[in-house]
This record gives C-alpha cells, structure tokens and sequence, in this order.
C-alpha cells in the first residue's frame, strides 16, 4: 500500500489499514480550505480554489494523493501547472475557467501529476530520460492509486476503474532552468530542482512571491524513497529553494493545501540537512523510515 500523504504527526502507524483509511477519509475537509475562496464548477470530482488573482488550484480530495494542480492565468495564455489523476476530465474544468489558450507544464511526471496531460496539445517537458519514459504511459502506478483505501467518496460516474492508466502524452517543447514562460502580464521562471525526480521543476512568479513547489515541498510526508529520488540533489535543490524564502509571499504545493508559509524552505533545509548528518529520529513505517518535522516529515527507503 502506498502511505497517504494526508495522516502525518500522529499516532497512525500503530493503527490498521482500515483505521488509516478512514482517518484520511475523516479528516476532510481540512481546516485550511476553510480560509479559501471556492469557485463553483460542475464536476464534484475536483474542487476549485482562487488562491490569487489569476491564480486557481484544483484540487482532487477524493483519492488519497490530494493532488494539486494550478491553473495560472495571464492577459496572452494560461499555464496549467499538472494536471491531476486522469480520473475525471480537468480539460473540461480548465475551459470553463479561461477561454485562452492553455499550456501544460508538470512539477514532474509522476502518475498523479500528468493524469490528463494527453489531452492537451501544448506540453511541456524536461528533457530527462525519467520524462520520456514516463510520456509513454504506465498501468501499474494508476491502477494502484484505486487500490482499497484510496478513494475518499465515489469516482466519476462513468468511470471505468479496470481500464485507468496513465495515457501517454506528447511533449511539444522541452524546457530548462531559469526558462521563462511569458503569459502576458505575467513571467514564470522554471527552476529545475531534482531530487524527489530527475525532471522536477519549480516555477517562480517572482512579481507577486509566488513559488508553486511541486512535490519538492508540500505540508505532509514528503516521498523521498523511490529509485527515482536522488537525496543530494534534493538538498541542493532545497538549498536553491530556502535562498529565495526571504523574497517569497507564498508557497504553492502540490499536494493536501494549496498554501504553506515561504519561511517553511530553510526548515524543509536544516531538517534535510539533520537527516543525512544522521542527527533526526526516525520511526519506522512498512519498508521506510520517517522522520518527522514541525508540519512535514521525509520518507526515506531503509
Ligand atoms: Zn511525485
């Protein structure tokens, strides 16, 4: 089973699978959203926050990953940052916020993250070997996200649970560090910060202190224990990240809350930084270890 990233600080290791899940169930909505503006669209798959003006997150609270997609929108074009699990239509609620033309742009390519990405025209990539591999599609990483436990209410009507996999997508231009993606009346900058994946980015609307984080930093345990992850590129990655906190308004993560305070980065630093100097306790959890912090934890591999 995969760890939820939603039950952190707690006693939940010691509970039963049937505990967990219903604890990550039981735990929506969480506080935060409460605080946010909602915007009313017609699919209950997705709920839609306005974070800031031109700023939308989409989130997805009935599968256990939360995932968090935004949709960024300027006077020229919009930039979808993800796009979610492929489980229901995210194209259909994207037309309905913006009549512009969209870009996608994944903070990686991890299943949860590029779920709709097949059905855009204009995508971006990072030119990993990790990305053109994963643009190919995959079955097992999507099935697994249906595994018991993992849906939180009812999945789309429609929805066809034996044939879900990730789709594969076309990647129309590759992207690189310090890219800017203009969309009129606003600049993004990519910033490539591998660690959690080869190919993760994260962008930087540096106008209005806005860094969307990825999975690179999000308010939960923070998955660093798959082949994948590479541990001292995440520190320098993180050590990228802390150096801009001071310039920073807000966080936008990819998972559980669209919103986590910039003065989070050089914590998520000197915590990684304890870790790998073998100086945090850990707890054991299935195969891996976590080490908790104030607001977060790392998964590592044992
Ligand atoms: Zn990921």
């Amino acid at each position: 089973m995969k760890l939820s990233r939603g039950m952190f600080l707690g006693l939940w290791w010691l509970t039963s699978l049937s505990a967990q899940t219903l604890d990550w169930c039981k735990s929506q909505p969480r506080p935060a959203y409460g605080q946010l503006e909602r915007v009313k669209i017609p699919d209950p798959w997705f709920e839609v926050y306005k974070i800031r003006p031109g700023v939308l997150a989409i989130y997805e609270p009935h599968q256990f990953e939360e995932v968090i997609s935004y949709l960024i929108i300027g006077t020229q074009k919009a930039l979808l940052f993800d796009t979610g699990m492929g489980i229901s239509n995210i194209k259909a609620v994207v037309d309905g916020l913006t009549g512009l033309p969209v870009s996608v742009v994944n903070s990686h390519t991890h299943n949860d993250h590029v779920g709709d990405n097949w059905r855009f025209t204009d995508v971006y990539g990072m030119p990993t070997n990790f990305t053109r591999t994963n643009a190919k599609g995959s079955t097992a990483d999507a099935q697994a996200e249906l595994a018991p436990g993992q849906i939180c209410g009812s999945l789309p009507p429609g929805f066809d649970a034996k044939s879900y996999r990730t789709r594969a997508f076309h990647i129309s231009q590759w992207l690189h560090d310090g890219d800017k993606i203009n969309l009129g009346d606003r600049t993004l900058e990519v910033i490539s910060t591998p660690g959690h994946t080869p190919d993760s980015i994260a962008l930087l609307d540096e106008p209005n202190g806005l860094l969307f984080t990825g999975d690179t930093f999000y308010l939960g345990p923070i998955y660093l224990y798959r082949p994948e992850t590479d541990l001292d590129a995440y520190v320098v990655s993180i050590t990228r990240l802390a150096e801009l906190a001071p310039r920073l308004k807000l966080l936008l993560p990819a998972h559980n809350v669209p919103v986590a305070e910039p003065s989070y980065l050089p914590r998520v630093l000197d915590a990684i930084q304890q870790v790998r100097h073998g100086q945090a306790k850990s707890v054991s959890r299935e195969e891996k270890q976590e080490y908790m912090f104030q607001g977060f934890s790392f998964l590592l591999s044992r």
